[in-house]
């Protein structure tokens, strides 16, 4: 009887949020929770805009005058500042620093036009459900073999997450625009086709440039009447709606996974891209709360893929210091998202899908501050050019054949690649004796070391990054027997 009476309230509490009292919405931290549980706050309906579990805290959205009904949840609570959860009134309609839906599409144009050779212009994919153009980018170089594997990334499938759309223009900007002077870039573009779709949820974003300001679902407002929207990032096709673990039936709570996978417009226009590019990896932006989730999601089980994840995880945070690990060990299991269909399904091949959850100031706490913009997309941008590198790597663009017998130089297994510090590496010799030079691209030797008395056939080495050496594509020659040969390596750290 009570747990029926609880849900009633929170179905009304629930229909006031979306319907009449968006203005009084406030974002509060929930410290220490009591009797409660971040799932059983999902149960009842609560909107949970982030989670901690290493600081113990929850931030939900609410409206003000249901307050109250977190006295008993939690030790202590606080209400975080205004700009967390709206836009200020001198930033209604262009998002402050925050690039609105005009300012994104002339950024992607202008981009387009200013490295023709580099940067494609907004190509449509589909329509939203109010008839929204959804478009991509790509960025790939003339260079490099004729099938490049394919990168995605993607931004504002939650559309109150600003900071995401921010992100892909930098590193689009940071791609572009150092081509031609770093080494990195040019190795990307050289070996891969960067896509990038940065409003995956576009009636959402203009949504919030009117005074929504809070909308994360898309604006399909009619399957069923009752619904304020549908979460796109639980309607995809793997484990769709397996159980309520973060992934709602009920078409009022936030995540709300519609009446039936790729039932929305939206995700399947990112089906169909996602199926016709193929991609090797993936990087789904949200936020906020500095984490990156890898599969799978929908419970709290390692892929068969985890070790992979997790160190390429571990090495993406080792700056910033985001938490990593999956979706049920960070917040909650949710079934329905992007990252597991992206990772998993046999529409496509295996793709390792990484979801992040860029460590904004709420959701637009971030609007009037262009040095904490620019930081933020600093530090996403070091995780993506390590992706793209880690992907790279694995599919054996660095690596030279395999050892090749007795007699015949090679050098394999280059590991950890990139390298932040230290790195090992397989040789096969013919002699005794090798000789290891490092060079950068432009061909300036870095190190340089002799090793002696080795019995000819296959040893494993270990090479020390020297400290002012600078991040970049470098390339490991080793010489023995007369014979020489090499690969490529990337530091970056
Ligand atoms: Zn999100």
């Amino acid at each position: 009887m009570k747990k029926c009476y609880m849900q009633f309230l929170f179905l009304i509490l629930s229909v006031t949020v979306v319907s009449e009292a968006r203005a009084s919405e406030v974002i509060v931290r929930l410290f220490d929770l009591r009797d409660c549980s971040v799932e059983s706050l999902l149960a009842e309906g609560y909107d949970i805009a982030s989670v901690n579990r290493s600081e113990n805290y929850v931030d939900v959205v609410i409206d003000e005058s249901y307050l109250s009904t977190l006295e008993k949840k939690a030790t202590s609570f606080r209400i975080m500042p205004e700009s967390w959860v709206r836009l200020l009134p001198e930033n209604t309609d262009d998002a402050g620093y925050y690039l609105d839906p005009a300012e994104t599409l002339a950024f992607w144009t202008t981009l387009a036009t200013t490295y023709p050779d580099l940067v494609q212009s907004p190509v449509t994919q589909g329509q939203s459900f109010q008839n929204r153009d959804i478009y991509s980018i790509r960025i790939t170089s003339s260079s490099g073999p004729s099938d490049k594997p394919a990168i995605f990334f993607n931004s504002l499938i939650h559309s109150r997450e600003p900071i995401t759309n921010s992100v892909l223009a930098d590193f689009g900007m940071w791609l572009a625009s150092n081509y031609d002077s770093d080494t990195m870039a040019k190795h990307i573009l050289d070996n891969s086709e960067i896509y990038l779709m940065p409003i995956v949820n576009p009636d959402g974003y203009a949504d919030n440039m009117t005074g929504g300001n809070m909308q994360r679902k898309n604006m399909n407002y009619t399957t069923p009447v009752t619904s304020s929207g549908i979460d796109l990032n639980r309607n995809f096709g793997y484990q769709w709606g397996i159980n309520n673990s973060g992934s709602s039936p009920n078409p009022l709570d936030e995540t709300y996974r519609g009446s039936a996978a790729f039932s929305e417009k939206e995700t399947q226009v990112i089906r169909s891209f996602t199926n016709t590019i193929d991609p090797i990896g993936s990087m789904h932006y949200h936020s906020y709360g500095g984490m990156v989730i890898y599969s799978w999601n929908y419970e709290n089980q390692p892929t068969p893929h985890q070790s992979t994840f997790q160190s390429w995880a571990s090495a993406m945070t080792a700056q910033n210091g985001y938490q990593y690990g999956r979706c049920g060990e960070l917040m909650y299991p949710a079934n329905g998202d992007a990252c597991d269909w992206s990772y998993e399904s046999s529409e496509h091949q295996t793709c390792m899908a990484f979801g992040v959850e860029v460590d904004d100031s709420g959701f637009w706490g971030s609007q009037n501050d262009t040095t904490k913009i620019a930081e933020l997309c600093a530090e996403c941008r070091f995780m993506n050019i390590l992706l793209c590198m880690n992907l790279l790597a694995s599919v054996g663009i660095e690596n030279n054949a395999e050892a090749s017998g007795t007699g015949i130089l090679s050098v394999t297994g280059i590991s950890p690649n990139p390298v932040m510090n230290s790195m090992n590496f397989s040789a096969s010799i013919p002699s005794g004796s090798l000789a290891v030079t490092i060079f950068d691209l432009s061909g300036r030797r870095i190190d340089q070391f002799d090793v002696e008395n080795l019995e000819a056939g296959n040893c494993r080495l270990n090479w020390a990054v020297p400290a002012d050496a600078p991040n970049g594509v470098y390339m490991l020659m080793i010489e023995s027997g007369n014979q020489i040969t090499g690969s490529r390596f990337t530091v970056l750290r």
